[in-house]
Order: structure tokens, then sequence, then C-alpha cells
């Protein structure tokens, strides 16, 4: 028997696996399982290339436990190791500074492990003992058995072992006997060793007998071992991808389509990548994406080694050349992975615009649930949107789709403004809107429907990246001011007219919470309504912009704004406006013209002292007479108002098309409706 010292550089190195790697302490099954598939693999190897020539006989990986004796024991028939292989492999851990390094790393002790060559040592995380038994392949080797109870000492002696491979047992330790149930091992086994490419045995399979399951003789395979990856795309039917994917993802609708990745160079990358239907939420199940190394599940945070709009998609990656074992960050920062990112970018987008050329009609029937998908990486992959411009899609609200280029063709010629912006003209709620968009239509406008959860932020790119062109909502302006051809437009009254007028309307709109509204007026067609209400552009968009952030900042803080546009030229309004002129300009005019002298008395104080180079003036009289002057103006014109249900009829027609008349308002424009009728 020999007893040695474990060659790692510091003393303790036990304790700190034992201490730091805790939190992760279940992948040690992850590391022995492969460590196991990996001797079996090479076992294949040589056997392939003539070099060993003994019977490979069966080729598996069994896990069992014996909770009587407290042990779990993962078996293998692979190359095993002799006294030699012990010592090189195990016994002398090419690590230095270990200590140092689990110190700095503590927290990233999934990565350390395997990457380091610690992948066997895990086992001491959750053992109080460790024993090898252990026959090399190699002719005439003799087997042994080393044992380590997780200090820096080892024991190595020889046994008898008549069957090839190795042995590892683990006297699980007692916080850690969860390790114990079959059932936590099952799920273990499931988690990481689903795919792996050499069958997996652990326990047996049951069967329902007697009112309750109980085993039988036959041993249970936990894995799928040639999983759909790996296999060649011209082999598989629709039907084996949804069930791979079922599989992946129990408890889903079908996806509605998949991509397979399959590529050998500048690396090595398999998968299958599936675009699940995303419902009117946006609800982002991220991380669905699972990576594996050689069929050994790592992770499933992709974040860095997918792009970012792909973690949406859901399905399994496979590469060696994928540095597993290493921290996020430095996997963000990696070239190779860049690499691999862009490629499966590429790859997504190639596809698309395959489906695209290939069946128009299917892929827009496919359009609405994609454009998610799509969309998102436009907006975070600069290179996506160079591929996606050619096979995005705009829909209008009479549901045609046009690509980026029909559709500038399909509007440039009428949709062009006197600054030649070509508008696009969107609606985001077709009933809401309803007016509006029949507006535009009749002024032979298309207006296409921009509902989706990322077309906000879509307009906003499409008028960075497209030359001169503008998104207006419907309701930003009245229809003959949506797309300004030319300059002016005339509201046809004068100076006092649109002073009584102003005061006239704004006295009599209701109270919306958190709502202002500014008053104009513009001559339009006789036909058009009385009344519009528009919302500007800009600041809807900030505040929408800000809602959807945290916090909502400075916008979102800010009332709703809207414009009350009173269209002079209707007959109705026409009639208001001379009737409010002679009833109040014989009493409004006299109040002016005092308003006026006074303001020239405060203009000319003002400027007498300034020649003295006197300190300020006192206008604070003159000023709190003008105010008052006003007031009573105000007053006036309230009170007139109050009189003209027409006007609050008008108002509350406008307010009713945009869904601004509510509550307490709608109410008492129903009953003023009815007191109408008479
Ligand atoms: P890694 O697997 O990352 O090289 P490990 O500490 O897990 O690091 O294993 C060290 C080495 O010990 C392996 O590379 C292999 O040569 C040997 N080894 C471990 N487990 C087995 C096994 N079940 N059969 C044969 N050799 C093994």
């Amino acid at each position: 028997m020999a007893t040695g010292k474990i060659g790692v550089t510091t003393e303790n190195i036990f304790p700190i696996i034992k201490k730091f790697l805790y939190s992760d302490h279940e992948i040690f099954l992850r590391e022995l399982v492969s460590n196991a598939i990996d001797a079996t693999q090479k076992l294949k190897t040589l056997s392939s290339f003539g070099e060993f020539k003994g019977e490979l006989g069966e080729m598996n990986v069994k896990v069992s436990v014996d909770k009587e004796a407290g042990t779990l024991t993962i078996s293998d028939h692979g190359i095993g190791m002799d006294a030699d292989d012990i010592e090189k492999y195990i016994n002398q851990i090419a690590f230095s500074g270990a200590e140092e390094f689990l110190q700095k790393y503590k927290d990233t002790a999934n990565s350390i492990i395997g990457h380091f060559g610690l992948g066997f040592y895990s086992a001491f995380m959750v053992s109080k003992k460790v024993v090898i038994k252990s026959l090399s392949y190699k002719e005439g080797a003799k087997a042994v058995e080393w044992e380590c109870d997780g200090s820096p000492e080892y024991e190595m002696k020889e046994i008898e072992k008549s069957q090839r491979g190795t042995d590892v047992i683990l006297y699980i330790d007692d916080d850690n006997k969860e390790f114990l149930e079959q059932a936590r091992i099952d799920n273990l086994l499931k988690k990481y060793c689903r795919f792996l490419p050499v069958p997996v045995i652990s326990g047996k399979e049951q069967e329902w007998k007697d009112g309750k399951y109980v085993d039988t003789d036959k041993d249970k395979v936990v894995n799928a071992s040639e999983p759909l990856w790996t296999k060649k795309p011209t082999e598989l039917t629709d039907k084996d991808y949804l069930e791979f994917y079922h599989e992946l993802m129990p408890g889903m609708e079908d996806p509605m389509f998949w991509i397979h990745l399959n590529v050998d160079y500048p690396f090595t990358l398999t998968g299958i990548l599936y675009f699940p239907k995303i419902r009117n939420n946006f609800d982002v199940q991220k991380n669905r994406i699972q990576l594996y190394c050689n069929q050994v599940y790592v992770t499933d945070q992709v974040e860095g080694v997918v792009p970012e709009f792909m973690t949406l998609m859901q399905g399994v990656i496979d590469s060696p050349d994928i540095p597993l074992n290493v921290s996020r960050s430095y996997l963000q920062a990696d070239q190779q992975v860049k690499k691999i990112s862009a490629y499966i970018s590429k790859k997504v987008a190639e596809k698309l615009d395959k489906m695209f050329k290939d069946d128009r009609k299917s892929f827009e029937s496919k359009w609405d649930d994609i454009k998610v998908f799509i969309e998102y990486g436009m907006l975070t992959d600069e290179k996506f949107y160079e591929s996606a411009k050619k096979f995005f899609l705009l829909k209008d609200i009479n549901n045609t789709y046009y690509t980026l280029e029909e559709y500038h063709t399909l509007v440039e010629a009428e949709q062009t403004d006197k600054d030649n912006n070509v508008i696009y003209l969107y609606a985001t709620d077709p009933t809401a809107q309803f007016t509006y968009i029949k507006a535009a239509e009749e002024k032979g406008y298309n207006v296409l429907l921009m509902d989706g959860q990322l077309d906000n932020h879509i307009i906003g790119l499409l008028e960075q990246k497209l030359d001169k062109v503008r998104f207006v909502r419907v309701d930003a302006d009245i229809p003959d001011r949506l797309i300004v051809k030319s300059d002016s437009m005339d509201a046809g009254l004068s100076p006092l007219q649109t002073d009584i007028m102003t005061t006239v309307f704004k006295s009599q709109i209701p109270e919306v919470e958190n709502t202002q509204f500014i008053v104009s007026f513009a001559s339009l067609s006789p036909d058009a309504a009385p009344a519009t209400v528009t919302q500007n552009e800009f600041m809807r968009r900030m505040k929408e912009m800000a809602q959807m952030q945290s916090g909502g900042g400075f916008y979102s803080q800010m009332p709703d704004s809207y414009e009350i546009i009173v269209n002079t030229a209707q007959p109705s309004v026409k009639k208001l406006v001379e009737l409010a002129t002679s009833s109040l300009q014989d009493r409004v005019a006299p109040i002016r013209s005092e308003i006026e002298t006074l303001n020239n008395e405060i203009t000319s104080k003002q400027k007498e002292k300034k020649e003295d180079n006197n300190s300020a003036a006192d206008t604070t009289e003159l000023q709190n007479k003008v105010s008052g002057l006003r007031n009573e103006e105000e007053n006036l014109v309230s009170e007139y108002a109050k009189e003209q249900p027409k006007v609050r009829q008008i108002i509350d027609l406008a307010l009713l098309q945009s869904n601004l008349l509510k509550g307490k308002n709608l109410n008492e424009f129903i009953k003023r409706s009815v007191s109408l009728l008479d």
C-alpha cells in the first residue's frame, strides 16, 4: 500500500472546496458523470483506431445509491486508470495558487470547477471519503484502489477487480444526505445528463402493481443519447422537431418554426432554436435556451452567448468552443463568443429571409407573431437590422403587408409634406381612433397599424434610418394638418373674435383629471366636424417612452395635453361666432380699449424710469387694474358661454370622439343631448 500527499501547492484545498463551492455543490454529479462519459468515449475512440483490441462490452455509465452504506457510486466501463494514471491525473492537481484563486472567484465556483481540472475533487463537496476503484484497459494492467478522506493525504493499493473501468464511490457526509435519495439523483441526472452521448443508468424502471409503483428488473436509462440536434436536418421531420420541443419545454404550445444550427468552421456549434408564440402581453420568458458542451448541460443563462433578442427563443445550443466554465463577464468579452453570437444572428436572419422569399403569403400569416423577435433584433443588433430591413413588414389597418420599400413607393406621392418629408400615418388602436382613421382615408392617405409592444421604439428607429420619413399618429392633428402641404391656414377671425371665442370655448371645457386643453381655430371644410381633439405627436411619444421606463422621469409627471381645434367654417360654429360677436362685442370692446390704455401707460412709465436710471417703476397698481379688467372680461364671456349649450355640445362631441368623455361628463352630455332634441 502506498500513501502520499496530493500534489496541490496549498495544504488545504479541500476545506476551501467545501466552503466556497458550497452553493453549487450539486454539480459534483455532473463532473463525475462527465468524467465517466469521457472515459467511455475515449475507449470507443481507441477501439475504432484499433489501439484497443478487446471487447467493448456494454458501454454505459451507472449511478447507484446505497442508502444503507451511505454511498453514491458512479461506475463506467471506459479506459480506467492504473497506479501511474492516478498519480498523474488525480494526485497531481496541476494547480498553483489554488487558495488565492478560489478566494478571488468564490462567487463563480461553478465556473472554476472543470475549467481548472478540479472536476473530480468536487466530489469532496458532498463526501467525507472518496474511493476510486479502477482497472485500466491497458494489457496486463493491475487494478488499483485509491482512497482519500478529504485531507491532502491519500492511500493507494492494488486490488482485485475483474471488470475494466472505474468506480468512484462517494461516502456522502452528514450534511448532504439528500444525495442518497434516488429521487434527488434522478432530478439532477435529468437536469445535467439528459442528453449525454452514452446511456446513463440510475435505478430501475418502475411499474404499477397492487396499488403502488414498484421496481422492475429493468435498468432505468435517464438520457436520450442521440438528441435531435446531433442529427442531420435532412433526416428529421417536422414531427421530430415538435416532439423534441415538447420534451424540452413541457406544457408549451407548438412553436411557430425553428432553425437547426450546424456549423464546423470556424468553430463547432450545433443546436436548434425554436420561435415560440408570444402572446399579446410582452411576457419575456428569457433563459429558455439551454447551453450544452458536448451534450453536457451547462447553463440556461445564455446572455452574452446568443444575441440579446434571441433570448426570447427556446431550444438548445451545443458547442465545445464556448468557454463554458468561466465567469459570465469573461464570456461576454470573449472574441470567440462574439463571433458565435454574430453567427447565430446571421443564421436567424438568413432563415427569415428565406422564409420570406420562398413563401411570402405564409410569412405574412406568421408576421404578427414573429414581429416582436424581429423588432427586438433590429433595435438591439445593427447587423441584424441591415438584414431584416429587406423582410421587415409594415401592416396597414386593412391588413395589407408591405416591405419598407413597397410602402414608401405606395405613399410617397400623396403623403409628402411641404418640407419633402414623407409622412407615414399610423394608428395604435383602430377602434378608439376610428374617426381619425376614416378622415385620413377620406383624404386618400394610407394608415398603418402600429399596435405591437415594440412599435414605439421601431418608429423611432425607422425615423433615424429612413431618409426624410416621419411617423405621425392619425390623431396628432386634424386631417388637413396631418400632412402640411402649404403654409398658412387662416381661421378667418378678427383678434377680438379670437379672444372672445377662445374664452367662450375654454370656459366650457369640462374638468378631466390630469389633462390640459388648449383651444385653437382653423377654417376647415364646412363638412368637417365642428371641433376635433388632437394630441401633439412629440409630447405623446415622450410620455409613452417615459411610462415604459421605471420611475417614469420628467415627462411622465406632466399632465396629458390636448388641443381642441374648432372649425370656424362649420355652419353651427359659424353661427355661434356671429351670435357671440354681436352679443358681446359692445360690452367687451370698451373693456379691451381700457386695458390697452392702461398697458400703454405701464410701458411708458417703465420707459421713463429706465431713462432716469431709477430703480424699477412701481406699476403694481396699474397691473392690478389690468388683471381686474381681464377677469371682468372673462367672467362676462364665460357667463355668456354658459347660456349657450351648443358650445359645450361641440366640445363634448369632440371629446367623445377621442374617448375623453367619461363618467359625470358623459352623463351630462347625454342629458343635454336629450334636452336639445326638443
Ligand atoms: P478534468 O476532467 O477537467 O480533466 P478531473 O479532475 O475531473 O479534471 O479529472 C482529472 C483526470 O482524471 C481526467 O482528465 C482523467 O484523465 C482522469 N479521470 C477522472 N475520472 C476518470 C474516469 N472515470 N475514468 C478514467 N479516467 C478518469
